[in-house]
């Protein structure tokens, strides 16, 4: 028999139904349906429009660490799971992935902190779902969840394990290891249909000034700032990386000579223009530069290394300067 289209639920709220809900019984779970579902490893529990737990599967109790004796009969809106978001807010009531279920007869998910009954927080992916009887009436919801844990702690590893792997992690650009991927990417890409690839080998004048001078933080902070400024400058598709030391790599494609001596000039004249504030006092920095274009017969070795016989031209002709060629 179907009721009105407004009714309380779980939370005590008065709400509007989607579609009028079912006062007719819940079935009982059991035989072979509860061994199916006790052999899962995803929870499951279910809940009926009053939001009294009807059954709770053994993953449920191995993820939350509650006994079924301890939940079931109990009204969801007493919150036995406490959801939440990775933010810590708490998901009761209109956030409930259940009763908005039961609301609007859709199922929907969501990646949330459970409540474990020793009191820390366990991530879970959880799906909700409405149930509903012969004649289409929902009749409650069952929700569905599984433990996040180990997804979470492998995709944060992964992540760490990337960044570790190809970020320079004082400068935050890519390091020596990104820069020569990039190069060999770009000599064995068939779509490059034979473009030039351009390198800039760029390095910091008097460097070891700033260590001696003003300490080995503000060096780094001068590395910092020359890396941003690189990397603020480039076309989308450039790519820069910390070669060592005081010493960095553009890596430029489908680039012209013209275009990569440009390219040098420009970089050059901005960390001219690039200063690091230090106990009130502004410090300058410049940076020299070699570049080099591909020729027959390159690998990225031998380009690399004509950019860097180029940036020694610049250092012997006074520093702050690039020459391309
Ligand atoms: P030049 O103009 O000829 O390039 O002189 P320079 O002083 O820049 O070059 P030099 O090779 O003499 O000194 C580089 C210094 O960079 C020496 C080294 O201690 C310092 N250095 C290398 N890596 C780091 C770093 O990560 N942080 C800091 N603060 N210093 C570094
Ligand atoms: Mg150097
Ligand atoms: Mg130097």
């Amino acid at each position: 028999m179907q009721t009105s289209a407004v009714r309380s639920i779980s939370s005590g709220t008065q709400v509007h139904f989607a579609e009028a809900p079912c006062d007719e019984l819940v079935p009982p779970i059991d035989g072979l349906y509860r061994s199916i579902l006790d052999s899962i490893r995803d929870g499951v529990y279910f809940v009926d429009l009053d939001g009294t737990i009807l059954y709770w599967n053994r993953a449920a109790e191995a993820i939350s660490g509650y006994k079924p004796e301890e939940v079931v009969g109990r009204v969801r809106g007493e919150c036995v799971l406490r959801h939440c978001t990775s933010e810590g807010s708490m998901l009761c009531g209109a956030g409930c992935p259940i009763e908005r279920s039961i609301l609007d007869g859709a199922p929907h998910e969501a990646e949330v902190w459970i409540h474990h009954k020793r009191g820390h927080r366990v991530p879970v992916c959880i799906r909700a779902t409405p149930v509903r009887d012969d004649g289409g009436c929902v009749v409650g919801c069952v929700e569905v969840f599984s433990d996040n844990s180990r997804k979470i702690v492998s995709l944060e590893q992964a992540k760490e394990l990337n960044r570790l792997a190809f970020i320079d992690e004082l400068t935050e650009v890519g390091n020596r290891r990104s820069v020569e991927i990039r190069l060999r990417e770009l000599f064995s890409d068939p779509h490059g249909m034979g473009m030039p690839v351009g390198v800039l080998f760029i390095d910091v004048d008097h460097f070891k000034d700033f260590n001696d001078r003003h300490g080995h933080d503000t060096g780094d902070q001068v590395l910092r700032a020359v890396a941003a400024t690189l990397g603020a400058n480039l076309r989308a598709f450039d790519f820069v990386g910390r070669w060592g030391g005081e010493e960095f790599v553009v890596v430029t494609s489908a680039t012209s000579l013209r275009d990569l001596q440009q390219l040098g000039e420009r970089l050059r004249a901005l960390v001219q223009r690039t200063n690091v504030e230090i106990d009130s006092q502004s410090l300058s920095v410049t940076v020299s530069i070699g570049g080099a274009i591909t020729i027959v017969g390159d690998d990225p070795a031998s380009l690399v290394a004509r950019a860097d016989g180029h940036l020694y031209e610049s250092k012997g002709s006074g520093r702050n300067r690039s020459t391309v060629r």
